[in-house]
């Protein structure tokens, strides 16, 4: 379908097409389609762009990224369909391998997220070569299942999009864990080090960016970044943020687009 460039929700609409083709051509699951619905509602009420605080989430992310021992980017089939080239130069930029890891686990979704990643770039996809694969015992489902180079010897994890399950056994593995999450109030925003609350599509060039221009920084000055920085805080911010937003419209910032 093509989506005129001057309809209001153009954005919005291709990153829907995005999915739907990803879900033809085996990269997304059923389930990360109505996981995007989910997306889309907190996005609306962060009026579709990244607040300040996201900023300084998404800041202190690189931080730990940078300042990590055996960083690694966990992908799957949403964050493969909505950013592959964007994902492949982040983990180049940061130095840290991507890793498929699927809820969903099929050999014809691996083979076709590898595509993906490959045509845009990616030299090296760990996840999917069977001799390398170990569990985490604390999960049940297919998504257990580890790269022994990648996540399993991870001490820090970006796991845009993740599941609450798997993010609280990633915890109990020691890891810790960073993940991009529209929903402040999902288990994984919550159990996560650094909730990142934006769209992926906006934070991944956005973290880009910034790792860019803090890779000349020292360990230390990183490691005091991540120190200051308290998760739990940061989510109730970005509550207060939600609702000041809400309230202002309410009270008159809404425009009624009938009487435009
Ligand atoms: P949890 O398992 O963490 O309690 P959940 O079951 O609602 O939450 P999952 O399906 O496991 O969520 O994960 C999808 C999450 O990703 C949802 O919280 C959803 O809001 C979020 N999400 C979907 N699309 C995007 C996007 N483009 N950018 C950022 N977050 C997104
Ligand atoms: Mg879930």
């Amino acid at each position: 379908m093509t989506i005129p460039d001057d309809h209001p929700r153009a954005e919005s609409l291709r990153m829907r097409e995005r999915l739907i083709e990803g879900m033809h051509k085996n990269i997304v699951a059923e389930a990360g389609l109505i996981a995007h619905g989910r997306g889309e509602a907190f996005d609306y009420l962060l009026g579709e762009k990244t607040p300040e605080l996201a900023f300084t989430q998404e800041q202190v992310a690189v931080a730990m990224l940078l300042s990590a021992k055996h960083p690694v980017i966990s992908v799957n089939g949403n964050v493969a369909a909505l950013c592959p080239h964007d994902i492949v130069k982040l983990s180049e930029i940061l130095d840290a391998p991507l890793e498929v890891n699927l809820f969903y686990r099929r050999p014809e979704r691996e083979i076709a997220i590898k595509k993906i990643l490959v045509d845009n770039g990616a030299k090296t996809i760990l996840g999917l070569e069977k001799e390398f694969q170990t569990d985490i015992s604390e999960i049940s489902h297919l998504r257990r299942i580890v790269d022994r180079r990648g996540i399993y010897s991870a001490d820090v994890v970006l796991v845009p999009l993740e599941d609450g399950d798997r993010t609280m056994a990633l915890r109990k593995l020691g890891k810790k864990v960073i993940t991009i999450d529209l929903n402040p109030l999902s288990r994984t925003s919550l159990w996560s080090n650094v909730t990142i609350v934006n769209n992926l599509i906006r934070a991944i060039p956005e973290m880009m960016d910034i790792a860019r221009s803090m890779k000349t920084m020292g360990k230390q000055e990183l490691e005091v970044i991540v120190t200051n920085f308290d998760n739990f805080q940061a989510i109730g911010k970005m509550l207060s943020f939600f609702n000041e937003r809400l309230s202002l419209l309410a009270e008159g910032d809404l425009i009624d687009p009938t009487k435009e």
